[in-house]
């Protein structure tokens, strides 16, 4: 049992102003954390105890699903970025320093790496395979815009695990326990989650799962079917090739005058045509060439499924002074036709049977121009983002639109890193085979913190029981009332001696602002004892999350609080 009194949970009434999202406003409020510097936080006491509850959870699943928990440093020579080629590819997130003897290190944004070293040296044999390991450890990444708190910060615990086997099929299976792991922790963590396709970004490989928990606040948009199971992240959601406006045969193509016009909108409405019968031109600098990239007006190019099309290690929109370079003309009057470079079009240009694309020219653009006939693309690809009236690429349906906030990562790698790092083993016919890789990341504050995002109500936080800093919330309303007092204690000490975790506000405080911070706090069960009831032998037992209240006999309240607080726990069951 805790007492207020000695505790530290500083709860404060002012909403700091550069909180964004309700989490990070409820964690600084409850007193869970406190900012150090931009991204970078102290876990406060109560904080901490709903990290180490979220860790347990993550750590019983992993342990059950024969992952073994090992911990790698958090400081990590720059050879082992330089061998994967990451040093170079990873970008700004990557925080390098050097030690007083000039050698390179960075501060480990993810272990891929490091676990492979470590594996390369010690696994020789298919005997020793599959190998799963994971641990929970402090994460640095230098992000462009730490915010929302724990959600997106610099410094932060995550999860990771790599899993080890000696082909595809074993890497399948890895893959496919961790998946079910992560279904089993998100349950027991007692959020609504989903598992949606992802692009593999940075990290690489084959193929991945995002698990979301859907929140308005969530900074990744997702689609899901509402006729199937399919769901992806909007970077990575497949698209169909929609029938456009159909042509009808047209002479050859013509110049036309568009001064000043060069956006989508500017130019269809200067024309008069419909926004879709446009094409649109963009290059794209990259390390397999410079890119012209075209898709029908109305839809956004998605620079990730370029940057797949052409198994490019990076893309970017090419500066101004290469689009002038290349076309002769400012940005925005770029063109397929006469263009020398290499032309990916995305399918939605294909059903365009004539269509307006820019001149290269300045204050010039081209009508009834013909793909096929006027310009030829190297590839017709998925190369744009899902958008409203887009179908299921799987059966069909309806797609919906939602955002979540991602919290769980899991990827095949395949051989990537292995390959990079010759890591190998010998297999049953004693030849030399590359390791076959899956990794798979929770983020522990990102997640502690998408639980309030999902659980909270006006008044504060309403944690899921497996989470919750305490389990009950015991309020005294005037602790200067001896026997009111005692009989808190003793209420108090029976509920933790029955292993109930929990928090006695023995503070001398007004009743009103015990209140305040019980809701705030957002434990699940609270037991309040008034000197009017107690006088009668009476306390009010509360659930945080229904706001239903009962009055029950002091003899009873400790049975009565404990047959709520079993409920609650059954919802966390996985
Ligand atoms: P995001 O797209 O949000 O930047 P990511 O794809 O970079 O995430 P991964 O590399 O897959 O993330 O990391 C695994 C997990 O670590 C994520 O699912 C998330 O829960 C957590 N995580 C990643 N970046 C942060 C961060 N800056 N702050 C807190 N948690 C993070
Ligand atoms: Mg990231």
């Amino acid at each position: 049992m805790i007492r207020y009194s000695r505790y530290f949970m500083p709860t404060t009434k002012e909403t700091p102003s550069d909180a964004e999202v309700v989490s990070h406003r409820l964690m600084l409020r409850g007193g869970f954390i406190r900012k150090v510097a931009s991204g970078i936080y102290t876990y406060l006491p109560a904080g901490l105890r709903v990290l180490r509850k979220v860790e347990r959870i993550i750590r019983e699943e992993m342990d059950r699903a024969g992952a073994i928990e090992v911990l790698m440093p958090t400081v990590v020579p720059s050879e082992l970025w330089k061998e994967s080629g990451r040093w170079e590819l990873y970008g700004k997130e990557l925080l390098r320093f050097k030690d007083r003897s000039e050698r390179e290190f960075c501060l480990g944004p993810t272990h891929e790496e490091v676990v492979t070293d470590l594996v390369r040296r010690e696994i020789k044999s298919y005997r020793q395979l599959p190998l799963n390991l994971y641990q929970i450890q402090d994460k640095f990444r230098d992000e462009i815009r730490p915010r929302f708190g724990l959600m997106r910060g610099r410094e932060f615990f995550m999860k990771d695990a790599y899993s080890f086997d000696a082909d595809d099929v074993g890497a399948a299976d890895s893959y496919r326990k961790m998946y079910d792991a992560y279904c089993r922790i998100f349950r027991r963590l007692g959020l609504e989650s989903r598992a949606v396709e992802a692009d593999t970004g940075s990290i690489g490989g084959s193929s991945s799962h995002e698990f979301m928990v859907i929140a308005d606040s969530g900074e990744d948009a997702i689609v899901s079917c509402s006729g199937c199971v399919y769901a992806a992240n909007v970077e990575k959601a497949e698209c169909l090739p929609v029938a456009g406006p159909s042509g009808s045969a047209v002479g050859e193509s013509r110049r036309v005058a568009t001064p000043g016009k060069c956006t989508i909108e500017e130019v269809s409405a200067f024309l008069g045509i419909e926004p879709a019968a446009m094409i649109k031109t963009l290059l794209f600098d990259t390390d397999q060439g410079v890119v012209a990239v075209l898709v029908a007006g109305g839809y956004e190019i998605n620079e990730i499924k370029v940057k797949n099309v052409l198994g490019a290690e990076w893309v970017r929109l090419a500066p101004e002074e290469l689009v002038r370079e290349l076309t002769g003309a400012p940005t925005g009057f770029a063109g397929p036709v006469g263009l020398s470079a290499r032309i990916l079009a995305d399918h939605s240009v294909a059903s365009i049977g004539a269509g307006v694309t820019g001149a290269n020219e300045r204050d010039a653009h081209l009508v009834d121009v013909v793909p096929g006939r006027d310009f030829v693309p190297s590839a017709y690809a998925d190369l744009r983002s899902v958008a409203e009236g887009d179908r299921c690429p799987r059966c069909g349906g309806e797609l919906r639109f939602s955002r979540g906030i991602e919290v769980g990562h899991v990827f095949r790698l395949g051989t990537k890193y292995s390959e990079k790092l010759a890591a190998t083993f010998l297999d049953a016919d004693g030849k030399e085979q590359p390791l076959v890789m899956g990794c798979y990341g929770i983020g522990v504050g990102r997640t502690a913190a998408a639980a309030i995002e999902q659980n909270h109500d006006g008044d504060g936080i309403v944690w899921p029981i497996s989470i919750a800093p305490f389990e009950v919330y015991v309020i005294a309303v005037n602790v200067s009332h001896e026997g009111l007092a005692a009989e808190c204690e003793r209420v108090a000490e029976a509920l933790s001696g029955k292993g109930y975790e929990v928090l006695y506000d023995d503070r001398i405080e007004r009743p009103g602002i015990k209140f305040k911070d019980a809701d705030l706090i957002g434990v699940p069960v609270r037991i309040v004892l008034g000197e009017k009831n107690f006088a009668e032998g009476f306390a009010e037992l509360r659930d945080r999350k229904t706001g239903e209240t009962e009055r029950v006999a002091l003899a009873e309240v400790v049975d009565r609080a404990s047959a709520l607080l079993e409920e609650k726990k059954k919802e966390c069951a996985s």
